[in-house]
C-alpha cells in the first residue's frame, strides 16, 4: 500500500512540525556494560558472551566504570547537569535478543539531564534541548533466514547472535524540537551530525552509523499551524544515514498531512524507515503509557560520581567540533565553500597537521582535496584513509617551494608513495625526479631546441618573446618535464637576444 503524500511546501502552509531525536551511541569500551565480555566488532555469533550478558540464573553484574566516565563525559559535552547519586533499572519486555527479559537501563533517574546543542544550519543556529542522556546496554542481534528481504516476513528460522548484548549504549534524548518550519529536516539531520562529530572528538565511540554504533530514532507529529500544541507523534526506528534522517523526517511530514487532511488521526506507532525506497512503514502500536514495570535493580549499587570527579572529567574535554571549525577556518582563510569541502573530504585533520608541519593552508588545501582527494574518491576511502601522511604532503611541497619539483613531478612522488617506496626524498632519488637547473645540461637542451626550430628561432630574434614558449615546451620534453622552465626561459631569451 502506498501512503498518500502531501507536498512537502504545502505541509508547512498548514502545519507546524515537532521534532524529537533519541540517539543510541555504543560505547568503545573494552568490556561489556556489566560484565568483562569483550566488545570488538565483527566477531563469530556468540563467542563474545558469559552468564551475565546470557541472562543465565544467579549471573551477577557489575557497572563498567569507563561507561559511567564516558557517559559523564557526554553529558558534560552537551551541557547537561551530572546526577549527584542515580540508579539502574529494569526494563521489562520479553524479546528473543534480550536473554534476560529485560533490558537493564535507567528510568527516572538519568545520569546527565538538562542539556543543550546549538545546531548550525545555514548559518543559522538552532538551540536543541537535551532531555536526558542515560546508561543502558545493548541487545542481541536477530537474522532472520530464508526470506527474500532478510525481515522475519517470509523467514524460514531465525538465529540470535548474543555478542552485542550487553555492550554499552547511551542514548540521548532530546527536548521536542519546536520552530524550525522548513528546515525541521535539516536541523534533524545537522543535529546528528553535530552529535556524531562530538562523540569522535570525544573519543569514546567510533559513531559509525554505517556499523550501527550510532543508531536515530526519529519522532515527528504535526499540529496545525500556529496552534502551539503538540500533535501525536510517530518515532521512526534505526535511521542509519544521515541523509535518510533528513529523507525520513521530510517523508513522515509529507504523510501525516496527507492523514490529517483527510480528517484522520495519526496512530502513535513505531515506523520502520527503509533506505531502498524511501519510505516508512507501520511497525508497532506505541501507547505513552507501555506497561515496562520498571523498577530500581536489585543488583546494582547506585551510580554517585563525586564532584570532584566529575569536575575533573570537564577537564578533560576536547575543543567543540562547530567551534573548532569556525576557529581553523578564520586561521586558514577559507572560504565557506572551501571549509565545507574540506570537511566533506574528511580532510579538516590532515590539513591541519599538514599545515603544523610548516605548508601553507592553501597548498595543503590543494593537495588534499586535489589530487588526494581524487585517489581516495578512486578507492572509495576518505583522504585520511589514504597511505599519504600531512608530513609527506609537507615535504612535497617543501620540494616544490625550494624548486626541486613541479606539481606534475611532485604528482610522480604520489605515485611513489602509493607503491610504498619510502619517503618523498627516497622516491625523488630513486625515480630521477629532482628538476634540473644546472646550466650546463639545460644549455645544451636549449641549442638542441633551437637547432631543431630555426623559424621559431628566427622569430625570437625579431622581438616577438611570446614565441618563447614553443622553444620552453621542446625542451621540457627532450628534459623529461624535469626542467627548470624559469631558467630555461631565461637561457633562450640570452642565447636569441
Ligand atoms: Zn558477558
Amino acid at each position: 500500500m502506498t501512503d498518500t503524500l502531501v507536498a512537502f511546501d504545502d505541509v508547512l502552509a498548514t502545519y507546524d512540525p515537532a521534532l524529537g531525536l533519541e540517539v543510541h551511541v555504543e560505547l568503545n569500551t573494552n568490556s561489556k556494560m556489566f560484565c568483562g565480555c569483550p566488545t570488538e566488532f565483527g566477531a563469530e555469533p556468540n563467542t563474545q558472551v558469559c552468564p551475565t550478558c546470557l541472562g543465565l540464573p544467579g549471573a551477577m553484574p557489575v557497572v563498567n566504570g569507563k561507561a559511567v566516565e564516558s557517559a559523564i563525559r557526554i553529558g558534560l559535552a552537551l551541557n547537561c547537569d551530572i546526577a549527584e547519586w542515580c540508579r539502574f533499572a529494569r526494563k521489562n519486555y520479553f524479546y528473543p535478543d534480550m536473554p534476560k527479559n529485560f533490558q537493564t537501563s535507567q528510568y527516572d533517574e538519568p545520569i546527565c539531564f538538562d542539556g543543550y546543542m546549538d545546531v548550525d544550519v545555514d548559518g543559522e543556529t538552532f538551540r536543541v534541548e537535551i532531555e536526558r542522556a542515560h546508561m543502558e546496554e545493548d541487545t542481541g542481534k536477530s537474522l532472520h533466514v530464508g526470506g527474500a528481504t532478510g525481515r522475519i516476513h517470509g523467514a524460514d528460522h531465525s538465529l540470535v547472535d548474543y555478542n552485542r548484548a550487553g555492550i554499552p549504549l547511551i542514548e540521548i534524548v532530546t527536548k521536542p524540537i519546536r520552530g524550525a518550519g522548513a528546515k525541521a529536516p535539516d536541523v534533524a539531520r545537522a543535529y546528528v551530525a553535530q552529535l556524531r562529530d562530538l562523540i569522535v572528538a570525544l573519543g569514546v565511540s567510533d559513531a559509525r552509523m554505517d556499523q550501527g554504533s550510532i543508531r536515530a530514532d526519529v519522532n515527528l507529529s504535526l499540529s496545525p499551524k500556529g496552534s502551539g500544541t503538540l500533535g501525536t507523534r510517530t518515532e521512526t526506528k534505526n535511521v542509519n544515514s544521515l541523509r535518510s534522517v533528513e529523507r525520513a523526517v521530510r517523508y513522515e511530514m509529507s504523510r501525516h498531512a496527507a492523514v490529517l487532511d483527510a480528517g484522520e488521526k495519526i496512530l502513535q506507532e513505531t515506523r520502520h524507515w527503509h533506505e531502498d525506497t524511501g519510505v516508512t512503514t507501520s511497525g508497532r502500536e506505541k501507547s505513552d503509557a507501555e506497561d515496562y514495570r520498571y523498577f530500581p535493580e536489585p543488583d546494582l549499587v547506585p551510580v554517585a560520581p563525586s564532584r570532584e570527579w566529575v569536575e575533573e572529567l570537564r577537564g578533560t574535554l576536547p575543543e567543540n567540533p562547530t567551534a573548532r571549525r569556525a576557529r581553523l577556518q578564520a586561521e586558514w582563510g577559507f572560504s565557506d565553500l572551501e571549509m565545507r569541502d574540506t570537511v566533506g573530504a574528511g580532510a579538516l585533520d590532515v590539513i591541519e597537521q599538514t599545515i603544523a608541519a610548516g605548508t601553507t593552508p592553501q597548498a595543503a588545501r590543494k593537495w588534499w582535496l586535489g589530487e588526494l582527494a581524487r585517489r581516495a574518491n578512486e578507492q572509495g576511502v576518505l583522504v585520511d584513509a589514504l597511505p599519504v601522511t600531512p608530513a609527506d604532503v609537507a615535504r612535497v611541497q617543501a620540494l616544490v617551494d625550494e624548486g626541486s619539483l613541479n606539481d606534475k613531478l611532485a604528482r610522480q612522488v604520489f605515485d611513489g608513495l602509493f607503491a610504498g617506496e619510502g619517503t618523498p626524498d627516497e622516491i625523488v632519488a630513486a625515480r630521477g625526479l629532482a628538476i634540473v637547473s644546472d646550466d650546463g645540461a639545460l644549455s645544451t637542451a636549449v641549442d638542441n631546441a633551437i637547432a631543431a626550430n630555426p623559424d621559431v628561432a628566427d622569430k625570437i630574434r625579431d622581438g616577438k618573446v611570446a614565441a618563447a614558449g614553443a622553444l620552453i615546451g621542446a625542451v621540457m620534453k627532450e628534459m623529461r618535464g624535469q626542467a627548470d622552465a624559469g631558467r630555461v626561459r631565461e637561457l633562450i631569451l640570452e642565447k636569441l637576444s
